[in-house]
């Protein structure tokens, strides 16, 4: 969805950005049990955020603001269907923008930074450069916007990719941070300067490591939705290397519980936290190709094997018990499940992906 280059950062037309408050009569006895925040979510019209604004509407009185600034993997048909949402408002904007988000964080009790460039295959073949502007300049700049304007807690998406290849199965939170990818190296960078600032200064920071998410309105770059477009579409599933690597695979509303959760449990018991949203059980590559295969079902798909990636992960397995004890949150769909639902997403929405494959000239990686 195309927006003006001018005057486009507040697309909500009941609020602006500061001076943000609920509406009357807000919020409805349904929410009284637990307490209305005024959350800030950052790349919220990616994959990951735009279901986690959902959910958060659907199941929460929170109010949102929802930040994104547009890049090619940010998509504001993901959130379309809530955009008139009496507690959701949109600014056109980037992290980077210290004016902005000082504006931002002066409004809000909980910011949920999701905001990054999330793709390791173009971190590898672009260049690094946007990603540590974004990932880890854009987490500074956030944090000392926390500086001057407290909030009550600030969460960090970072990734299960800190970790490397697992030495241990599963991989708690202790795990040795190993990086393979400058993708995953500039998440590691933005995960410890948040740690620092907990250090540091006493501020309330949560470090979420999320493993692999899949889901509906995922970008088709990544893996599963790779599969499942390819297989919609009768090419073959391109699979990198023996398919041999394995990945923790998070159903994407699992993950957006999760992120409830961090946002209702006690901040006493999370600050200066780190912790996996994981389901504890991993899954090949190649298998997950027979799985998409089998739930597509009519598809004259086949496999191709081509060269591995680069930096490429063996393998990822979390642990899932810290989250469990902190928050009483356990991912509950299977992938078998997960997958079925995906898939009946991405086959009612071929425009979606349709015109984003045809704006992309490069669709490969996981
Ligand atoms: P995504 O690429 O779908 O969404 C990222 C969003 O951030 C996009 O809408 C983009 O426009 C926006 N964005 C990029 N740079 C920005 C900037 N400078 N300012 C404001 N907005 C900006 O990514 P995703 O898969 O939804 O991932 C969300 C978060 O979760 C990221 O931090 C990612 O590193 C992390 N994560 C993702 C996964 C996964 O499997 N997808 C796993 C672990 C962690």
């Amino acid at each position: 969805m195309p927006l003006p280059t001018s005057d486009c950062r507040r697309l909500s037309p009941s609020r602006s950005v500061t001076g943000f408050s609920l509406s009357p009569g807000f919020p409805s006895a349904r929410y009284h049990r637990s307490t209305v925040k005024r959350v800030l979510v950052t790349g919220g019209a990616g994959f990951i955020s735009s279901n986690v604004i959902r959910h958060l509407l659907a199941n929460t009185g929170h109010a949102v603001i929802s930040l994104d600034s547009l890049t090619y993997a940010g998509n504001l048909e993901n959130l379309a269907d809530v955009m008139s949402h009496e507690r959701l408002s949109f600014v056109h904007g980037d992290i980077r923008d210290a004016a902005l988000m000082a504006e931002l964080v002066a409004d809000v009790d909980v910011i949920v930074n999701a905001a990054a460039e999330s793709h390791v295959e173009k971190s590898i073949e672009e260049g690094a450069s946007e990603f540590v502007t974004t990932n880890v300049e854009g987490t500074q700049i956030l944090l000392d916007a926390i500086r001057r304007s407290p909030v009550e807690r600030f969460i960090l998406i970072s990734s299960s990719e800190v970790y490397g290849t697992a030495e241990t199965d599963p991989m708690d939170e202790r795990h040795p941070l190993e990086p393979r990818s400058p993708y995953a190296a500039t998440k590691a960078g933005g995960d410890r300067l948040a740690y620092s600032y907990f250090v540091t200064y006493d501020l309330p920071i949560v470090i979420v490591r999320p493993f692999n998410n899949y889901g509906p309105r995922q970008h088709p770059e990544k893996v599963v939705p790779r599969f499942i477009t390819q297989a919609l579409s009768g090419q073959p599933l391109t699979i990198h290397g023996d398919g041999h690597a394995s990945r923790d695979w998070l159903y994407v509303d699992d993950h957006a519980e999760a992120i409830e959760a961090l946002i209702d449990a006690p901040i006493e018991t999370l600050a200066g936290e780190v912790v996996n949203v994981a389901t504890g059980v991993d899954i090949s590559v190649a298998d997950i190709a027979d799985l998409v295969l089998a739930a597509v079902g009519d598809t004259a798909s086949t496999k191709v094997h081509v060269p591995e990636r680069l930096g490429q992960v063996d393998r990822h397995i979390g642990s899932t018990d810290k989250m469990a004890a902190l928050t009483g949150w356990r991912a509950q769909t299977t992938f078998v499940d997960g997958l079925e639902q995906t898939v009946a997403w991405y086959r009612e929405n071929e425009a979606w992906w349709r015109s984003i494959l045809g704006h992309s000239q490069n669709v490969s990686s996981s």
